[in-house]
Order: structure tokens, then sequence, then C-alpha cells
């Protein structure tokens, strides 16, 4: 029996962990739950999965919670997700906490938990370098369920003689591949994705296509390759989840469905794969499979990617703040949609690359950009 804890438990990525430990209860236990602020769905969770330990953000919650269930272990605070980060009684833990926040829990989950399964895009793109040394330092296993870092992990199996000529990390395009991009998009354009639901900095950055920047950044920290060996690909149809070309011109493809089940229990259960309900593909309906280039003076927020990648570390951390500021300053229509990728383009001309030691040099680092990026809206 494998003990889970799960850090984001009442997100997407949370509750379809949670599906997975209950669809095989004889494989899996939730042994930790750490929520934001959803404490209803969190108070479902821990009456259906019985957790020994749990993270609430506020005070009171936290109160509710021990009143409740007076034998749960809850914390809350800062202080809380320092310590709840800290436990040793898990084997696994998916690391799904949104935005930044999940640097610090990751990098001590990395100490503490022999396997970490990865959902969080900000750690490696803020914390690449240091993640990376941390999860070698105490030889943690690193899971990714990102569809298309599992897929990438999955076609590397049994690879380990042959250097990677050539990542080929597919992209569905967003809603904005087929039409051209002005100043007149509005958010509620930028909004209508094409194929997946997701919550609203993902669905603009998935327009700009910086969610590809960001994965083209995971890509280069946990399979350590350049930046000019990782080839984005457009495929809108997003049944091939990436591949991975060799010096021999062969390509290993990840085909399947699109359901995020299937690369959350892959990290889960590695290296054994699990039964589901899903339906599998049907290849004659599927007939065709087209793949496109995209455009890098279009979709320029991409571009900047692969240019903070050539920069350095710190310069992924300027990044991310400032794509967050200005995507958060579109929604609200401080800015057009044209002004995201420009915003982000001065905070990076504007930084000086320096060695970043610490988590806490990191986050001192991402306030600075995104107060800086504030001043300047
Ligand atoms: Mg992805």
């Amino acid at each position: 029996m494998k003990r889970v804890a799960i850090f984001g438990s009442t997100g997407s990525i949370g509750t379809t962990t949670l599906r997975i430990i209950r669809e095989n209860p004889k494989l899996f236990s939730a042994v930790t739950l750490v929520a934001g602020k959803n404490v209803d769905l969190l108070i479902e969770q821990i009456k259906e999965f019985h957790p020994r330990h749990v993270y609430i953000q506020s005070v009171s919650h936290a109160k509710k919670l021990e009143k409740m269930f007076p034998k749960l272990d809850v914390y809350t605070g800062d202080w809380g997700i320092e310590m709840i980060s800290k436990l040793e009684d898990a084997d696994i833990a998916v690391s799904a906490l949104v935005g930044i926040a999940g640097l610090k829990p990751t990098y001590n989950l990395l100490k503490h938990c022999k396997e970490v399964a990865l959902a969080n895009k900000e750690v490696l793109v803020t914390g690449g370098e240091l993640i990376m040394k941390r999860a070698r330092q105490y030889g943690t296993k690193l899971r990714t369920v990102d569809s298309e870092h599992s897929a990438i992990m999955q076609c590397l199996r049994g690879e380990k003689e042959n250097e990677i000529s050539k990542i080929l990390l597919t992209a569905s395009g967003g809603p904005f591949f087929d039409k051209e991009i002005t100043d007149a998009i509005t958010p509620k354009e930028a909004l209508n994705h094409p194929t997946w639901k997701m919550g609203p900095k993902v669905t603009i950055d998935s327009a700009t296509m910086m969610n590809k920047g960001f994965e083209v950044i995971e890509a280069h920290w946990l399979f350590g390759v350049p930046e000019s060996k990782i080839q984005v690909v457009v495929h809108r149809q997003s049944l091939v989840h990436s591949m991975v070309q060799f010096k021999d011109g062969t390509i290993m493809a990840n085909i399947g469905p699109k359901d995020m089940q299937i690369p959350i229990a892959y990290a889960l259960n590695y290296p054994t794969r699990l039964e589901n309900n899903i339906e599998p593909l049907d290849l004659f309906e599927v007939g065709t499979l087209k793949f496109e280039e995209p455009d890098l003076d279009k979709f320029e927020c991409l571009k900047l990617a692969y240019k903070a990648i050539s920069m350095g570390h710190s310069a992924q951390v300027v990044l991310n703040a400032a794509d967050e500021i200005a995507v958060q300053a579109f929604l609200e229509g401080a800015i057009n949609f044209t002004q995201i990728p420009k915003m982000i383009d001065w905070a990076l001309s504007n930084h000086i690359i320096r060695k970043l030691y610490t988590v806490n040099e990191i986050l001192d680092l991402d306030r600075t950009v995104r107060a800086e990026c504030l001043r300047r809206i």
C-alpha cells in the first residue's frame, strides 16, 4: 500500500488523484491532504479518505476541522505549510499547489519524501536549478504528471544509452493558432479554449502559448536538454502527448486518450500501468494525425520563454512573475492582449542575471519583479 500526500487536494489534479485512490483502494491511501480555501470539499475528502494530516490556509477553517475531527492532525498558516511538507510518513507526494506558493513546500518534500510527482509548473519554472539539485542530493525520484512531460518520460524508458536528439513537445495551439492576434482580443475571447477547461491564468497562458513556453523550461530542467533541442510541435488534436527523437532518426511517440487521470496514475504507480474506465483511442476513428510549426513571431511569449532559458535560471523567475502580473492586468482590462509579451520582454530586458542559491532568494526576486511590473502598468 502506497501512502500518498496530496498538496492541492481540492484542485483538479488533487481530485483526479483522489479518484485514482478511490478506484484502487488496495494500492493507495491518502495520508496527507493540503487545501487552500475550499474547506467544504476538504471536509468531504476527510470523511471519505480518512487522512492522518490535513492543512487548510485559514485559522478559522482549521479550528472548524479540529472541532469536527478531534483525532485529525490539523495544520494552518505559513508555519503549518512548512511543517506539513516536512512530515515523513508518505511514500509519494503530489505537488499540485497553485503558483509559486508550491515552491517551498516542494523543496521541503524533496528531502522528506522518496518520490515527488510534480503537477505545479511554477516549481520548475522558478526553481529549476535548485529543485533538480535537491532531488539529486537526496536521491528523490521526481515524477511528472504534466501530460507532455509524462509522455517524454515514457518515451525515454529503456533509452539510457541513447542521447536525445530532440524533444518534440506537442501543443494544442490555443484559441488563436488559426486566427490573427490583435489588440482587440477581449479576455472573454482569450478565455475560450478549444480543448481544455481550466482556470483563467492557465487559459490565457495557453492563448499566448506561454503555457507551452513554461513546459519548454520544465523539459529543459527535467530531462537536462538545452533549449536548442526542444521543438514545440503544434498538434491541435492533443492525441500525441509528446515525442522524443534519437540520432538514427527514430521518433518515439506517446499516443492515447486525453485524460489527466492517465499521467497521474502513471506517476503514482510508476512504472506499472493501472487499468481505468477511460474509453481507449480508436485509431480508425482518428484517421489522421496533423502537426504544424508554431510561428514564434506571432506567439512572442513562446519566444520569450526560449530567451529566458538561454539567459539563465534567474531570468525564468522574472519571466514567470512578469507573466502573472501581465495576465492579471489583461483580465482586469488594464492592458491589452498584445501588451502581455511586451511587459514580459521589458522585465527580461531590465534583468541582470544572477545566481540564486536559496528558495528565499527566488521568492525575493519574484516579489521585486511583480512590484516593478505593477508600477509600470
Ligand atoms: Mg501540459
